[in-house]
């Protein structure tokens, strides 16, 4: 406990330059798309050797994604734990529906906005400064301490955790990953399940022709017989789930989230396709998502004999991103518990982060125990207009990431 008063303390002194370092992050734009992390790293890299944290190095596929990585290396007998963050963010798309400036951090009533505040620089800026107050309040622990400050997690991890990974430049025991922890209000659940994604597109034929015929001649529009099918989908396709005691949202089915289809004005459509994603909680498999639709098909047909259409599932990684999920048991599991008491007076229960996280590929693909969500801020105002975070959220993150990763590799 004297150790966490001292990292609360360390944190607590550097109150306003981890607000301006979050401003800072939040003024170097890295939207993916195009994906562009470079000035954000640049600003991390500053801070980085501002603090005495020497040694940190930028990684990735191409100059313009760079991942930024940063260890404090342990004396070798602990677990080795990463605090994991994403550079980028969602593009901010039409700024006409923000009250600021997206770029320009501006904090109202104890919130900051801009694009990225909550999703998620405000967790890189509490990282980075947790990181700094382990290295000087504590020195070496036994484990590894690292930071992993990814780009890409928007457009898909594949130059950035992905990349991490088949180049074997994470190596941990453990990872804490920093996404919002806030639905209603912040540090509202401690996410230990990750949920899955699959991603399936639906194709449906029909006749391609003169559309001033097609009241005279027997064809068909596959316009209107997509439309039949993604109606049916919406309405009667579902999967079933097991019980599970920290998932209690089952399996989420979003019926065209794209829709394709026709030539043009004068042609009867001969072709029209919709995709359709599906968010996957513990206990359901690629197999079981494969048998529904497959008898979901068979009854299509069952009501209209002559459709032709037909599914498949997108190409990896849209197949199959894994649900993960980390044993409320797991030594980090209950440093961050630990941490929650501390600073926030209690832990909130454990749950299930609704959305994807890179711990589909940490510990979908590597194995790596991963607690796929603690951090400030709020889901629903994510990937949207007005996005903020709570600045005594942040404080509060960079406090918790401090014990918790002192506690986890010490
Ligand atoms: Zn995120």
């Amino acid at each position: 406990v004297s150790a966490s008063s001292a990292l609360i303390a360390h944190v607590e002194a550097r109150r306003a330059d981890i607000l301006d370092f979050t401003r800072e992050l939040i003024a170097a734009p890295s939207p993916t798309p195009p994906g562009d992390e470079r000035a954000v790293a640049h600003r991390v890299l500053h801070r980085l050797d501002g603090l005495g944290l020497t040694g940190s190095r930028t990684v990735g596929p191409r100059a313009e994604r760079p991942s930024v990585l940063w260890t404090l290396a342990g004396t070798g007998k602990g677990r080795r734990i990463v605090l994991n963050g994403h550079l980028d963010t969602k593009p901010v798309g039409d700024t006409s529906h923000w009250l600021t400036d997206p770029f320009v951090a501006t904090e109202c009533d104890g919130q900051l906005y801009g694009l990225g505040s909550s999703d998620m620089k405000g967790a890189v800026a509490a990282m980075v400064y947790a990181a700094a107050a382990v290295r000087d309040v504590l020195g070496p622990l036994r484990g590894d301490v690292t930071l992993a400050l990814t780009a890409d997690e928007e457009g898909g991890c594949a130059d950035g955790a992905a990349y991490l990974l088949e180049h074997q430049l994470v190596e941990a025991d453990a990872i804490l990953i920093g996404e919002p922890a806030g639905m209603t209000r912040e540090w509202e659940w401690l996410y230990v399940v990750s949920r899955g994604l699959t991603a399936v597109k639906v194709r449906v034929y029909g006749t391609q022709m003169h559309s001033s015929i097609s009241d005279i001649l027997p064809s068909v529009n596959a316009s209107t017989r997509m439309a039949w099918v993604l109606d049916r989908m919406a309405r009667t396709f579902s999967i079933p789930a097991p019980a599970h005691p920290y998932c209690q949202q089952g399996v989420t089915v979003n019926p065209g989230v794209t829709v394709r289809g026709g030539v043009q004005y004068g042609v009867t459509p001969g072709y029209a396709e919709f995709g359709t994603d599906i968010r996957i909680p513990p206990g359901v498999s690629l197999d079981d998502v494969r048998q529904a639709l497959d008898a979901f098909f068979i009854r299509l047909r069952s009501e209209m004999p002559d459709l032709q259409a037909t599914w498949e599932f997108e190409p990896p990684p849209l197949e199959w991103m894994p649900p993960t999920e980390i044993a409320v048991d797991d030594s980090l599991v209950r440093a961050v518990v630990s941490a929650a008491e501390q600073v926030l007076g209690q832990a909130p229960p454990f749950g299930t982060f609704p959305g994807g996280t890179e711990a589909a590929f940490y510990q979908g693909r590597a194995g790596i125990p991963c607690l796929p969500a603690f951090g400030p801020g709020f889901l629903p105002i994510c990937h949207g207009p007005n996005e903020h975070v709570g600045v005594e959220s942040i404080i509060q993150a960079a406090k918790m990431y401090a014990i918790a990763a002192a506690q986890a590799a010490g």
